[in-house]
């Protein structure tokens, strides 16, 4: 039977620690859980600025299904494509300063969806080799030559360009690394990809919202414009609630519309949901007190776990990831930090470098002082 062979793998999953179980959570999101039946402080979400269950962002959503209902119905090139969709893209293309946006239902499906459309059979992708998960699946998706380069290493990169053959060229990067908090660096990539005619796909899951003038993101931190930067982000993390965009050039738009499958065949989310991100977009804005006592957070938690045995990764963003090594050794430690009511997420292989599994802490503008000295506390409590 194919069952037994099923649960070999599970069991060489178990026995390499590498088994993956998931904990129910029966309160709204916030650092301040019920997780399983049990109250646990939650340094885990990607929620960075607190706004997934803020009272506005939630009465825009029930406004919005009082408006609008609870479905599309059907895809947006069909008839899902409504006015709050039309509406928000608008607020996010004017918001990351592009010439246009386009929603996708998930990050994960936006990525799919522009490596496929933009390049094919023939052309060719540089990658960074700690990109997230979906910009890799994108690639193999797409069937164009794939080049990793070693972590931010513009160096590698220039050579692999100079040496790169007929076709396209895309480049392809987080903006800020997922599971090491560093942010790539994008003026070197976008002069890269001007030397070499390339176009650069920033994915900034995780600057959006946090990082530059008013949250803007990753392109106005570093005061970036080029129409040849194409410009990703998603919607379920800072945003706080669902979804992704993907904001460029008009015929860059027009040409996902018209050529990104994860667009094309997928139904629209539910209209309410885009009279959710309306707010959470006015939010973000108007969000620099959030985003001073996100940075504050972060400052006290680094200075608090310098003297720990375990380094933490060189990291000035709200992902904070503590190297602990072995499999067995995080999974022990988290274990240790959920009796004590503290959930920190054990990340480890294939989803970082096998021997680097790690505690990915992050921080959100809702933690308070506090809790912070509590996670800093229980980890020396650990340590010893
Ligand atoms: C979370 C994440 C995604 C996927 O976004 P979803 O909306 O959760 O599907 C893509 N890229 C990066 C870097 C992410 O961290």
């Amino acid at each position: 039977m194919p069952f037994t062979e099923l649960q070999r793998q599970l069991d060489e999953r178990t026995a390499q620690g590498l088994l993956r179980a998931r904990r129910t959570v029966s309160t709204p999101q916030s650092p301040n859980l019920i997780v399983d039946g049990k109250a646990c402080l939650s340094f885990c979400s990607n929620d960075y600025l607190g706004l997934a269950c803020h009272p506005d962002i939630v009465a825009a959503l029930q406004q919005g299904a009082v408006e609008y209902g609870a479905g599309a119905g059907a895809a947006h090139l069909v008839s899902g494509h409504f006015y709050s969709h039309e509406k928000l893209e608008h607020a996010l293309a004017s918001f990351v300063g592009k010439p246009r946006a386009l929603l996708f239902s998930t990050g994960y499906m936006a990525n799919i969806g522009v490596v496929q459309a933009l390049v094919g059979r023939g052309d060719n992708i540089f990658a960074d080799k700690l990109n997230h998960a979906s910009l890799n699946d994108a690639m193999l998706l797409s069937r164009a030559n794939v080049k990793r380069y070693r972590h931010n290493d513009m160096e590698q990169l220039s050579v692999m360009l100079s040496q790169s053959g007929k076709g396209r060229k895309l480049v392809c990067t987080d903006a800020v690394f997922s599971m090491e908090g560093d942010i790539a660096h994008l003026s070197g990539l976008q002069a890269l990809c001007e030397q070499h005619d390339a176009w650069l796909l920033v994915d900034d899951a995780h600057g959006f919202g946090v990082l530059g003038e008013q949250g803007r993101g990753s392109l106005s931190h570093f005061a970036l414009s080029s129409p040849r930067i194409i410009y990703m982000a998603t919607l379920g993390k800072a945003a706080g609630v669902s979804g992704a965009f993907v904001a460029g050039e008009a015929v860059v738009i027009e040409t996902l519309i018209n050529a990104a499958r994860s667009y094309v065949y997928t139904t629209a989310t539910p209209p309410a949901l885009s009279c959710a991100l309306l707010e959470s977009v006015r939010l973000i804005r108007s969000g620099d007190e959030r985003r001073l006592r996100l940075q504050n957070l972060i400052a006290k938690l680094k200075c608090g776990l310098a003297d720990l045995p375990w380094p933490l990764l060189d990291s000035n963003t709200a992902i904070q990831p503590l190297i602990i090594g072995k499999n067995q050794a995080v999974i022990n430690l988290s274990l240790a930090l959920k009796e004590r009511g503290i959930w920190v997420a054990a990340i480890r292989p294939p989803t970082v470098p096998e021997g680097t599994a790690r505690l990915r802490i992050t921080l959100s503008a809702s933690h308070t002082e506090a809790e912070v000295d509590r996670l800093i506390a229980v980890l020396h409590e650990l340590a010893v």
